[in-house]
């Protein structure tokens, strides 16, 4: 036994030792070799709500434990201590008399008899339900941390990170994909130089200012990319404080508004082609009711005339309508059996005057399909007046109405200015107008749209051949009706 300290009694100083032993902030526990509890401190009886006689020679530690700290402790803890003699801080759950667990670390060493033979273990619980928790909560952070991580990785806005003078720190992927530099070549360099606020070289020194006093800003910019490419975005600054309330970084998350660009391009496109399509019908309507006020008679060219430009107003209108019905997916059918034949003759002879050279084919016997015979002679009057309006004047048309492939066919064939390869793909999306044509002849680029749409909702399709210069096949299938048997024709 070491010294009694000055200033206490033997008596005194073996007192306060036991009461360390029984109070202090770890339970001590004694057990045999198989576990079976010997002795416990007072501490350790407080955290399991036991008294000693209910333990001591009854139970064994192993019982004390959640079921896999038991088959822990009998399959790994105890097989080492016994190969080491002593182990340190393994975690446990000891179960209290509720039934709520107390997280530990146990240090236990194997104690030998005077023979040499291990008779005893002696060992040490720590409450561990603090540590348990910062470890839990460090967990969750790492976790979070690595969430954020994953969602700049795989976002599709560009999240950028710069100092407080504007060097880029961090780039992520979708950052790469805009700008097309990589993360290795950006990185050190400034954000300054590939970002403009408003296309203009403005005021970067205001903008960081803003950020050193803490404000968050949203500006649209122009961002220069590889090979100088322009890059549309909305980017938001976001500047991080440390401690001190000092701006420590920025982040910068950039969202490509080239989308929305093209939309407001095509809605002023729109607009200026509406316009010129309502102005121009109106002018003739005018200019011809004029003329017959002013001459006092009546005639029939300037009525003619009249009618005519009426019908285009009226036709542009119903197209405007049916585009918006079938953007809203409410394209209405009124289907019948009707003669394809019979339905392109009909569409041929809506066109009038317009209609001169048109040369037609057809099978002999009708070509029978389910249709909606307003619609359908709809879609042959947009596609034989795209004939007409991307041909020279008085060049040949062809129209043949037969079967394909066990599908009822209708083709319009024209030797007009055909359509470059690389436009096909899109003559059948909204608004669309090939470039070279768009100025020349008048169209909205709706009728192409509207006209796959009624065929869509016909179960049928619409296809295009064409090469410019040399003219456009714009072929129409559609579902047979199976009693309609007779002699295959083609398209
Ligand atoms: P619009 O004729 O009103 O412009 P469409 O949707 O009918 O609209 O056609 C879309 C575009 O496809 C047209 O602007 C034109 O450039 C091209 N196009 C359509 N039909 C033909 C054709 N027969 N020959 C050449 N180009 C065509």
């Amino acid at each position: 036994m070491t010294d009694v300290p000055g200033g206490l009694t033997e008596e005194a100083w073996r007192a306060s030792l036991a009461d360390l032993y029984e109070h202090g902030p770890c339970g001590y526990l004694f057990t045999h070799i198989d576990g079976v509890i010997l002795q416990a401190n007072r501490t350790l009886l407080d955290w399991t709500g036991l008294a000693i006689d209910d333990l001591a020679g009854k139970r064994r530690f192993q019982d004390l434990l959640t079921l896999p700290g038991k088959i822990f402790y009998e399959n790994q803890f105890f097989p080492l201590l016994r190969l080491q003699g002593s182990i340190k801080e393994v975690a446990f759950d000891l179960v209290r008399e509720g039934g709520e667990p107390l997280p530990v670390l146990v240090s236990s060493m194997l104690r030998n008899n005077d023979a040499g033979e291990p008779y005893m273990v002696a060992s040490a619980i720590f409450d561990a339900s603090d540590r348990r928790a910062y470890e839990q909560e460090l967990l969750r952070s790492r976790k979070s941390a690595e969430q954020l991580a994953s969602i700049v990785r795989f976002s599709s806005d560009a999240i950028v990170g710069i100092s407080p003078t504007g060097m880029i720190q961090t780039w992520n992927g979708a950052a790469s994909t805009m700008f097309g530099y990589a993360e290795q070549q950006i990185v050190g360099t400034s954000l300054v130089d590939i970002l403009v606020p408003g296309g203009n070289q403005t005021d970067w020194p205001g903008i960081l200012g803003k950020l050193g006093e803490g404000h968050s800003i949203q500006l649209e910019m122009v961002g220069r990319g590889a090979d100088d490419v322009r890059v549309d975005v909305s980017a938001g600054f976001t500047p991080h404080l440390d401690l001190l309330g000092r701006v420590e970084s920025v982040s910068v998350i950039m969202r490509d508004i080239a989308e929305r660009r093209e939309i407001e391009r095509i809605q002023q496109e729109f607009l200026a082609v509406t316009v010129h399509e309502l102005r121009s019908p109106l002018t003739g309507i005018k200019g011809n009711a004029q003329l017959m006020k002013r001459r006092e008679e009546y005639s029939n060219r300037s009525v003619d005339a009249i009618i005519s430009e009426t019908g285009r107003l009226e036709r542009f209108i119903n197209d405007l309508l049916l585009a918006s019905q079938i953007q809203n997916d409410r394209l209405a059918l009124a289907q019948e059996e009707l003669d394809l034949v019979a339905t392109a003759r009909g569409a041929i002879d809506s066109l009038g005057r317009e209609d001169a050279g048109i040369r037609f084919h057809s099978d002999s016997s009708p070509v029978m399909v389910y249709a909606d015979p307003h619609r359908l002679s709809q879609v042959l009057v947009n596609l034989l007046t795209n004939a007409i309006k991307y041909s020279p004047k008085g060049a040949g048309v062809t129209v043949r109405v037969g079967r394909t492939g066990g599908k009822a066919c209708v083709s319009v064939e024209d030797q007009g200015v055909g359509i470059p390869a690389d436009a096909l793909p899109h003559v059948f999306d909204r608004f669309f107008r090939v470039g070279n044509t768009s100025g020349q002849v008048q169209g909205l680029g709706l009728g192409l749209y509207i006209s796959r749409r009624i065929v869509d909702a016909h179960g049928g399709q619409i296809e295009v051949e064409s090469q410019p210069a040399r003219g456009s096949t714009f072929t129409v299938k559609l579902p047979l009706l199976r009693h309609a048997a007779g002699a295959p024709g083609n398209c």
